[in-house]
């Protein structure tokens, strides 16, 4: 498996290699409504990205006090917005507004985070782990995938995505009993650990000697470090680092999404 910051920048300067050769360049806007450390630093990354392939992105910040009526009000005039491609709405959102109303408001066409469920395009970190799996030759046919974690952005679509590539997909969420995880991860050719716990995963299973982990979790501890829900030393055939993994890999996907975008509305 290649290593996914190499990976990445390549995808990457192949997306702006097609975007130079554009006379009007897709744009990407994203609605802030929180100055949490995390989320200034999940928009800056995408906010580099975007100038990176040469799109244009633009950042507009909400008072943290903004009632979801006017939430809902800037998310209308994007959704009508003709010079607008794409955008996202940064969660988490503060409690006065309902994140799922928010998700279900952006119109499936430029909704590039694929959070609607009526969404045109794959669900970002999901769809990154695919593309990846899918660029290194990675045999998915009748082979055993386990996913741990059934959250609606990454468990869930993750399962549908890999039963559709002809995998055996098991969900292991807090009430599979201590064996039958033992059990499944011990048969497992491809794990996908998304449950938010620093260090869960260890080598206290006998995995599989070709056996693939990809690495959701960002857990942010006392240190301000950052921490996977693995070990760093997995007895496996590879593991996808933390950070510079899947969190690389989901916002690549941000920017092929916005090309998907771009190419529907300009077609
Ligand atoms: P989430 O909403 O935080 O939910 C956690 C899930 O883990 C739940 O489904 C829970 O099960 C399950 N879980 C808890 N303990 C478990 C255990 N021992 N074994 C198996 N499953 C267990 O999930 P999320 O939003 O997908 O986030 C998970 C992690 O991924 C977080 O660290 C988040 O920051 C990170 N994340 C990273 C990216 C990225 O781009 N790298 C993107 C999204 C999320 P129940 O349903 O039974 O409670």
């Amino acid at each position: 498996m290649q290593e996914i910051k190499e990976y990445v920048t390549i995808k990457k300067q192949k997306i702006k290699e097609y975007i130079d050769a554009l006379s009007v360049k897709p744009k990407l806007v994203i609605v802030q409504v929180n100055e949490d450390k995390a989320s200034c630093a999940y928009v800056n990354g995408k906010l580099k990205d975007l100038s990176e392939i040469g799109a244009v992105g633009e950042l507009i910040k909400l008072d943290i006090n903004v009632s979801q009526d006017e939430l809902l009000s800037v998310i209308e005039r994007l959704n009508k917005d003709e010079s607008v491609d794409g955008f996202i709405v940064q969660m988490p959102l503060p409690k006065q507004i309902d994140e799922e109303v928010i998700k279900r408001s952006v119109i499936p066409i430029k909704d590039v985070d694929g959070f609607n469920p009526l969404s045109t395009y794959l669900s970002a970190t999901p769809k990154g782990i695919l593309t990846y799996l899918e660029d290194n030759d990675f045999e998915f046919n009748g082979k055993n995938a386990v996913i741990l974690g059934r959250s609606n952005i990454v468990g869930k679509p993750m399962h549908d995505i890999l039963l559709n590539k002809n995998m055996n997909v098991t969900v292991l969420h807090s009430k599979t009993s201590e064996e039958d995880r033992k059990f499944y991860i011990e048969h497992a050719d491809l794990i996908v650990v998304a449950i938010g716990k620093k260090y869960y995963l260890d080598n206290r299973y006998n995995f599989k000697d070709n056996c693939i982990v990809m690495d959701v979790g960002i857990n942010r501890d006392v240190d301000n470090h950052l921490y996977g829900d693995c070990v760093p030393d997995l007895k496996v055939k590879f593991q996808s680092p933390v950070p510079r993994g899947v969190g690389l890999l989901t916002r690549l996907s941000l920017t092929l999404n916005l090309i998907e975008c771009y190419k529907f509305r300009h077609k």
